[in-house]
């Protein structure tokens, strides 16, 4: 029998464009025969729309003939033929950013009894929030940089006290970052008051919490982690900008970073970032999958940076590269997902 699959992508988050990417990928990959392909798009406004099924690959999938009767403001009513038809259903939602991988979507999904792809409310939450999640890190004895969290409210009330307690507890230079976002929107590097203060205020643009670390120098060490209850690593893998750091455009735009797959690692060092991968991923309680990020310093310590509960899922994004390497081809890692999600699904009936 057929799984009916839901790919919800879009989304009103500055991860919007990322997302499309995404959604346009998996719908080419997904093996038609074993798979209903329904397209749900999410407006950069917010609005729901469903497409008709899809049996081939799209070019534009903001066009999919989205008709006025398919159209709905109300993302609730969206899924309520989901268990019509006798076949199974699960909902991958192709979402990155506020609204979608931070367990908004998620919750939902929760409430309407519908099997889905990735990780649950907890661990998107968890995950898309950096002050939350490198406070769960600290607890679960994993090395960080130094950090220094604070919210719009305080910043306004206490800049200058705030701009010290930075400076003697980080220095320069620093990366500031919004606390809820990912492909790099709104993150700057300070080397200066100055440029602190302009990066604040770039950063408060996206988030009214903001998280400020320590600069560090470091090569930048990605793995992924597929699985429910026994998490795997993939191989480990390294991202080599060509630029200052690994901002938006280096990620989306310029695509002249490198990804060195497998990373030219010792066997030790491959060992222990698997480890503390799975260590962060336990942390938050993760499902399905996340894509960790850790800076390998000059000193040869191990710091993770963060997780990301859905990261880049092109098959030209670091993810399913590093699953291609352990021999997972793309569209069997959208097959291995979508049977998680169905176990952890029967597992908590
Ligand atoms: P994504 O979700 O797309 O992986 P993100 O928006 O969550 O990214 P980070 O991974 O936290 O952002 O940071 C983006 C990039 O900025 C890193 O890949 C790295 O190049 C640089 N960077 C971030 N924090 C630091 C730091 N403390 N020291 C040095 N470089 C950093
Ligand atoms: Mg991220
Ligand atoms: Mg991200
Ligand atoms: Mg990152």
């Amino acid at each position: 029998m057929k799984t009916s699959l839901y790919l919800v992508y879009g989304g009103k988050s500055a991860e919007h464009e990322v997302s499309l990417q995404t959604a346009k990928a998996v719908i080419s990959a997904v093996d038609k025969a074993k798979y209903d392909i329904t397209p749900i798009y999410i407006t950069s406004k917010g609005e729901w729309v469903r497409g008709p099924q899809i049996d081939g690959p799209v070019d534009d999938v903001k066009k999919l003939q989205f008709s006025n009767e398919q159209a709905t403001l109300s993302a609730l009513s969206i899924f309520q033929d989901t268990d019509q038809a006798d076949q199974p259903t699960v909902v991958f939602p192709l979402l990155h950013g506020p609204n979608g991988e931070d367990g908004t979507v998620q919750g939902m999904l929760e409430l309407l009894n519908v099997p889905y792809v990735g990780n649950g409310v907890l661990a998107s939450a968890a995950g898309m929030d950096k002050i939350v999640m490198k406070n769960l890190f600290a607890q679960a004895g994993l090395e960080q940089v130094n950090y220094v969290a604070t919210t719009k409210h305080e910043w306004k009330e206490n800049q200058t006290a705030i701009i010290e307690e930075m400076e003697n507890h980080l220095g320069y230079p620093c990366f500031v970052k919004p606390a809820n976002l990912g492909s790099s929107v709104g993150i700057s590097k300070a080397s200066n008051r100055e440029g602190l203060i302009a990066a604040m205020n770039e950063a408060l643009k996206f988030d009214r919490r903001i998280i400020v670390e320590q600069g560090v120098v470091a090569r930048e060490i990605e793995v992924g982690v597929l699985g429910n209850e026994k998490p795997a690593c993939s191989v480990v893998g390294e991202i080599v900008p060509t630029k200052d750091f690994y901002d938006y455009k280096a990620k989306y735009v310029d695509g002249d970073t490198a990804m060195i797959i497998p990373a030219q690692l010792s066997e030790e060092i491959v060992k222990e970032v698997k480890e503390k991968a799975i260590v962060a991923y336990k942390a938050l309680d993760c499902a399905g999958l996340v894509r960790a990020d850790f800076f390998l310093t000059e000193d040869g310590q191990i710091v993770i940076n963060e997780v990301n509960t859905m990261p880049g899922f092109t098959p030209f994004s670091m993810f399913p590269l590093l699953w291609k390497h352990a021999g997972v081809e793309y569209p069997d890692l959208i097959e291995k997902l979508v049977s998680l999600a169905l176990s952890r699904y029967e597992e908590k009936q």
